[in-house]
């Protein structure tokens, strides 16, 4: 969804959008991401445009450790300046005055809002995401889910510096 600079009244715009996540290039990184809901405030600046808002959608992804789905909620807020090329210079100024606040280039005097939530999603989708803290995960040896089952492997294993005395015990 594109947003024209044009488009944003003097007092600011707000929109309400639910974007169906078909974003080429990342759907590998889910299982499933349901449909991402988010608010924005537009605000056109002397040369760019301040973009605010939130954003929730959940995805299901698989554990880091055993691989068995798990459904992780995702939301967050954002605020980020979209500014000229010209200005990108100027716009670090504005990053240092203000920390909290992203900058970003914008494109032809428009808004891209689909790939500024794209970008938003990815940066909270967590990199190993677990079941639960203490995932046990697979054994190494047989596959087996260890949070399920147990197997004998680990004990037969045993400590490696043992290995060589082992047919002696
Ligand atoms: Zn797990
Ligand atoms: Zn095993």
């Amino acid at each position: 969804m594109l947003v024209e600079r044009s488009q944003i009244p003097p007092e600011g715009l707000d929109l309400e959008v639910c974007e169906e996540p078909c974003w080429e290039g990342v759907e590998e990184l889910w299982l499933s991401l349901t449909p991402v809901e988010a608010s924005f405030h537009l605000e056109r600046e002397v040369n760019g445009i301040l973009a605010s808002g939130t954003f929730s959608t959940t995805a299901v992804v698989l554990c880091s450790r055993c691989s068995e789905p798990i459904s992780i909620p995702l939301s967050d807020s954002f605020t980020i300046l979209y500014t000229e090329a010209s200005e990108a210079f100027r716009a670090e100024e504005v990053e240092l005055s203000a920390a909290e606040m992203d900058v970003d280039i914008m494109q032809d005097d428009r808004l891209d809002l689909t790939k500024l939530l794209r970008e938003n999603v990815l940066l909270n989708l967590p990199l190993q995401p677990l079941c639960r803290a203490d995932c046990r995960g697979l054994c190494p040896h047989c596959g087996i889910n260890l949070n399920e089952s147990s197997c004998r492997c680990g004990v037969q294993a045993g400590d490696p510096r043992l290995l060589p005395l082992q047919h002696l015990l």
